[in-house]
């Protein structure tokens, strides 16, 4: 496959922060960019040389899209599958929708996952609060009752510790009467992620993997390197590169592993695509994983995942927005903005990354 002309566009299903990182790394290769989003004036939106404002379902938005595009990618996992199906019957779709619906689903990733030799947290699927009871018992009464789909950051999720059958009544209706997943509770020391591409020719290269912390769900830091042992790191990597041969995946993923006291490693979850965990390679390495992303799609050659420097990646999360000026004043700091104005509480706004010698 030659690689997509320079001046070809490329449509981005999704208008947020990251679609919008992408289309600035499109463009700094040549490429256009059209974004679908629902939402008018989103951040891709701003960087993008067009949008289309329509649902992701739309199917005059989506032939719209089609008609302006040379190749399709996408910025989030909940794209109707349906959607990438269609535009991928006259265009590429990258990451392949399979990835998407392998994703999308906590309970067909698990078993995704554990098919590929990869270790996940034990689960059982839970559709009442009878089978929530029977699936507590079986873990000891700990455990995390999440959705099955469309949850992230957190959200969707239940956290159980040492429960008895009488503190399951009424959780399946007060989590929505959706289908749910109970995973097993893990007792991580850590949690790290990995950030790898694959091209069309099946050549991969991954990031270093970073060390992440959470609060109330939704990643505030990532360090890079991770304070992990090197087994660790290998254990992460082997299991990522396996995952996007397993999906004969083209782009970039992001997978996140919790990491357990004797070093050994359990999948979490897979995105497919650019991951928040992965904005410190735009600081600490020559090419970032937007970039990778874009090269991966177009059918240009890897770029180098080489870390030239020591970071740590922050979000900046609603009200955090008020720090931005002095941030900007700091040595050795990278400042990246998403240009929203409403800083709503849990919204993330933007991300900074410090950077410091190689260790
Ligand atoms: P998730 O949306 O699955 O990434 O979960 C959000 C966060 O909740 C994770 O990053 C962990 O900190 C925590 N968590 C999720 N699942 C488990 C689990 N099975 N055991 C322990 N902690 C978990």
């Amino acid at each position: 496959m030659s690689a997509l002309k320079p001046g070809s566009t490329i449509g981005i299903i999704g208008g947020g922060q990251l679609g919008r990182m992408l289309a600035m790394a499109a463009a700094r290769l040549g490429y256009r960019t059209v974004v679908l989003d629902p939402q008018g004036d989103c951040p891709a939106a701003q960087v993008a040389n067009e949008q289309i404002v329509a649902a992701y379902d739309d199917a005059h938005g989506l032939a719209r899209l089609g008609s302006e595009c040379e190749i399709v990618t996408y910025e989030f996992e909940n794209v109707p599958v349906e959607a990438a199906k269609s535009l991928g019957a006259n265009h590429p779709v990258f990451p392949p929708p399979r990835a998407l619906e392998m994703a999308q689903d906590r309970l067909t990733e698990k078993q995704f996952l554990n098919d590929a030799g990869i270790a996940t947290a034990p689960f059982k699927a839970v559709d009442s609060n009878e089978s929530l009871a029977d699936a507590l018992a079986v873990f000891g009464g700990s455990g995390v009752l999440k959705t099955r789909r469309l949850g992230y950051d957190g959200k969707g999720q239940k956290v159980f510790r040492d429960a008895g059958g009488d503190q399951t009544a009424g959780v399946y209706e007060g989590m929505g009467s959706v289908p749910l997943i109970l995973e097993g509770f893990v007792p991580f020391s850590t949690e790290i992620s990995v950030v790898a591409a694959r091209n069309a020719q099946g050549t991969k290269a991954a990031f270093d993997a970073s060390e992440n912390l959470h609060q109330g769900g939704i990643l505030k830091r990532s360090t890079v390197p991770a304070h992990v042992q090197p087994k660790t790191l290998s254990a992460a990597r082997a299991a990522t590169l396996r995952i996007l041969d397993a999906l004969d995946y083209v782009g970039v993923i992001g997978v996140e592993f919790f990491v357990l006291g004797d070093g050994s490693v359990i999948a979490n979850e897979m995105a497919p695509r650019v991951h928040n965990s992965g904005h410190w390679t735009e600081a600490a390495c020559a090419v970032s994983q937007f970039e990778q992303h874009i090269r991966a799609i177009c059918g240009l050659p890897l770029g180098n995942t080489a870390r030239h420097s020591d970071c740590v990646m922050e979000n900046l999360i609603g009200d955090d927005l008020d720090e931005a000026e002095r941030l900007a004043a700091e040595p050795g700091l990278v400042l990246h903005l998403y240009g929203k104005t409403d800083a709503r509480p849990g919204r993330k706004m933007g991300h900074f990354t410090r950077i410091s010698r190689k260790s």
